[in-house]
């Protein structure tokens, strides 16, 4: 199994992440991702697109990530979005208390413990400014939004926390204009920042990360009313219950009937939202649903769940699931003074709740690399699902100085333009299998001598090193079936 180690260290050498700003040492808690990053970031996003957004018939916006301090105080951010910091009175760096306490006691100190818990905490531990040992302060509050300077507007502008306020904010234009009819789903991917002031652990606690957010629109008293429950009913979800130290495989069918969710519609969105992951690579026996208890969650919603996928970090959340109830559209309303009540045809009126599945695509990125990472005979293979490879196929004339056989290669790659390819005629032919093995790459196609003579060429499977000859006029029909179809390398 591939440690965190050695993801950061392909991460780098390869540049799928780095630091951002990195040649003039740029601030911690920013990351740029680089050509195979991007691609892969990119196609965690369009699998996620297809299989949660457009599937489900949701719409999806894409909003300005700067709002005004209005939209934060009917949040409830202004007030409430809050980490317990303590600072050192010696060398004046803020620190997370409960973080600093975690790390010394190895117990759970949780955010949102008051700051009295925490300070005396500090004090009963013993514990000292990990930089220089400094003494520490009581433990207070600090607001965690980004604060912006708009030459445009006199308002107090932040940067969102989370991009699932336009959502909210953009409701009722969504009910005016798009013939919107409950439940309803409104998705979004995009920046939010957070002031970290502890950033760490690379991608993984970052102040500017992407999510891709979805808030699900319905009826309180038609929760139950689920349009495809058929086709999750006998489905089992991955849950691990408050108070239980296992994770069970539980049906949708069970969830719904020992009322271990408030409704069909949430173990609905469980049931998919896992597929999505299971679809991203990850095996049944990695994945959990974990119930939060009332201190653990947020003060707002009814019923939440963290998605877990584990790693050699221990388990790493990815998902907040929130049933959200109508707090989010009744704080806006008031503070915007618009009506957001959805209205039936018969003129009954609803304030809607809001199911909440807010993924954190960074941390995603992360899990899946991890997830992928193997090695193969003493070398690293990236074993990426064909779907989030940065590349479909890398395109290698056998030799770079005989004409015919690079005129035959940009044949080839001409007859697959369409797929993401790669053209390399650089090295040995094992150093550019290494090299596309490394980065995800499943598929390699060799051009040579024998290729000119009968319009053949090689394929090469990633995983198996397997390789099959096969006729130049079949190229673009098999490429088409291993890579959209899903058909195995063994299979075409
Ligand atoms: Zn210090």
């Amino acid at each position: 199994m591939a440690t965190y180690e050695d993801v950061i260290n392909l991460a780098l050498r390869r540049s799928f992440f780095y630091p951002a700003s990195e040649v003039y040492n740029g601030p911690s808690g920013f990351y740029n991702y680089g050509p195979y990053g991007a691609s892969v970031k990119r196609k965690v996003v369009e699998l996620w697109r297809k299989l949660l957004v457009q599937k489900e018939g949701f719409f999806e916006i894409n909003g300005a990530i700067a709002m005004p301090e209005e939209v934060f105080k009917a949040s409830g951010h202004m007030t409430n979005f809050n980490d317990p910091v303590t600072k050192c009175k010696k060398c004046g760096v803020f620190h997370r208390a409960d973080h600093l306490l975690k790390e010394k006691t190895g117990e759970d100190y949780k955010e949102a413990m008051n700051n009295e818990v925490l300070t005396e905490a500090l004090r009963k531990h013993k514990v000292a400014c990990p930089k220089c040992k400094g003494e520490l302060s009581d433990v207070s509050k600090l607001n965690m939004m980004v604060k912006v300077e708009v030459g445009v507007t006199p308002k107090n502008i932040f940067l969102r926390p989370e991009t699932c306020q336009t959502i909210f904010t953009d409701f009722s234009r969504m009910i005016k204009t798009m013939r919107l009819k409950l439940p309803q789903g409104i998705s979004q991917v995009g920046k939010s920042f957070r002031n970290e002031i502890s950033p760490r652990q690379t991608i993984l606690r970052t102040v500017e990360f992407d999510q891709m957010e979805t808030e699900v629109f319905f009826d309180s008293q038609k929760i139950d009313e689920v349009e495809n429950w058929q086709d999750v009913e006998n489905y089992k979800v991955c849950v691990q219950l408050v108070g239980k130290d296992k994770v069970e495989q539980i049906s949708c069918n069970d969830l719904h009937k020992k009322k271990i969710v408030s409704g069909k519609l949430i173990a609905y969105y469980l049931a998919r939202t896992q597929q999505l992951y299971e679809a991203y690579g990850f095996k049944k026996e990695n994945i959990r649903f974990r119930q939060l208890d009332d201190e653990e969650r947020a003060f707002y919603a009814k019923e939440g769940w963290d998605f877990e996928v584990k790693t050699s970090i221990g388990w790493l959340e990815l998902i907040a699931n929130n049933y959200r109830t109508d707090y989010d559209l009744g704080n806006h309303a008031k503070g915007s003074k618009q009506d957001m009540q959805y209205v039936y045809p018969d003129g009954k009126k609803v304030l809607p709740h809001v199911w909440e599945i807010s993924i954190g695509v960074d941390r995603t990125l992360y899990a899946v690399l991890e997830n992928s990472l193997t090695t193969l005979n003493d070398k690293v293979v990236l074993g990426l699902p064909t779907s989030l490879a940065p590349l479909h196929a890398a395109i290698f004339p056998l030799v770079s100085n005989k004409e015919e056989i690079t005129k035959k290669a940009k044949e080839v790659q001409k007859t697959i333009e369409y797929f993401d390819v790669f053209y390399d005629d650089s090295g040995s032919i094992g150093k550019r299998y290494a090299r596309m093995d490394e980065v995800g790459v499943p598929y390699c196609i060799t051009i040579d001598h024998q290729s000119v003579e009968d319009n053949t060429v090689t394929i090469r499977d990633r995983d198996t090193t397997e390789q099959k000859r096969v006729n130049l006029k079949d190229l673009q029909k098999i490429m088409h079936e291993l890579i959209f179809v899903g058909k195995k390398f063994s299979e075409v």
